[in-house]
């Protein structure tokens, strides 16, 4: 790539358009686990001395989320455990599921494998023919089985890895839907209620190409197929048109994230505990760079 580290001077490795930056690739990691640091800070997702639990299925965002989080670890202040699901998928639960545990094991973290087929008796093949498509049950059922896994071993928070890019197709998606119930819950964090675990999305902040650069510069291993039903799950497709939008308007993606969180969410929310965790998203990538650099 042409171009220099507005940092340091060496030849650039990534160009983030959506911030006019370009950074070598100690400063690019530098600049990623600084931002998944803020964002932790930002929505108040960890509390110091908290046990969080990181979903992990092998994929390039749960492994950047499990990195960098085993980076951040003693600066949060937080212990990590890992909990990987066995969804029983032919042809790819065999091959990530060990592949989540080499992760785990590189990094010394716990990890809990919950076996979909022995332990609650079913496999996501088995969903197939339903009435539902299979990403909307395997979606359901994956929340349902982190939330009690993590209750199980004792965890504060769940963290995933669902990134800006994530976010924002499920917004579209709710807004298209008019699923106001799913608007008011879609949030950085969620609180715990009940039986559910406190959930964060500490990539909220980082677009998906971010942590393809991210697992990318420091050559960590992460799924690079895809799992045979994901052509049927329509995120791709928002996720398209999001990429289009950015590629018109860099930051687009930012502005819709903040306009979201700051103006939108915030009247349409049915929870009265929303108001108790800071939403401000008001100084994205270029205030994030400006502090960065100091
Ligand atoms: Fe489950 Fe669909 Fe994701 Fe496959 S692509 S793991 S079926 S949600």
């Amino acid at each position: 790539m042409a171009g220099r580290c507005r940092v340091c001077g060496a030849p650039a490795y990534a160009r983030l358009e959506y911030a006019n930056l370009q950074l070598c690739r100690d400063d690019f990691v530098r600049f990623f686990e600084r931002r998944v640091e803020r964002t932790v800070e930002r929505y108040g997702m960890f509390e110091r001395g908290s046990r969080v639990a990181v979903a992990v299925s092998g994929g390039k965002d749960s492994v950047a989320l499990l990195h960098s989080l085993w980076k951040l670890r003693g600066k949060l202040g937080v212990e990590l455990v890992a909990i990987t699901i066995d969804l029983g998928i032919a042809g790819h639960s065999d091959r990530y599921v060990p592949l989540a545990r080499r992760v785990c094991e590189r990094l010394g973290v716990p990890c809990r494998v919950v076996d979909l087929r022995g332990e609650y008796g079913f496999s996501v093949d088995e969903l197939r023919g339903l009435r539902r498509p299979v990403c909307s049950l395997c979606g359901a059922v994956k929340r349902y089985v982190l939330n009690r896994e993590a209750r199980e071993l004792g965890a504060h928070v769940l963290a995933t890895g669902h990134n800006l890019d994530d976010f924002l197709a499920a917004l579209l998606q709710a807004y298209i839907r008019g699923d106001l119930r799913a608007l008011a819950k879609l949030r950085p964090y969620l609180p715990p209620e009940g039986k559910l675990v406190a959930r964060a999305k500490p990539l909220v902040e980082t677009p998906e190409r971010d942590t393809k650069l991210y697992v990318e510069a420091l050559g960590l291993e992460h799924v690079t197929w895809k799992c045979p039903y994901s052509s049927g799950a329509s995120s791709f497709e928002y996720k398209r048109v999001l990429d289009l939008l950015e590629l018109e308007h860099p930051s687009v993606k930012f502005q819709m994230l903040r306009s979201f969180l700051e103006r939108i969410q915030p009247l349409i929310s049915v929870r009265s505990r929303a108001s108790s965790h800071a939403l401000s998203v008001a100084s994205p990538a270029r205030a994030l760079f400006a502090s960065f650099a100091e």
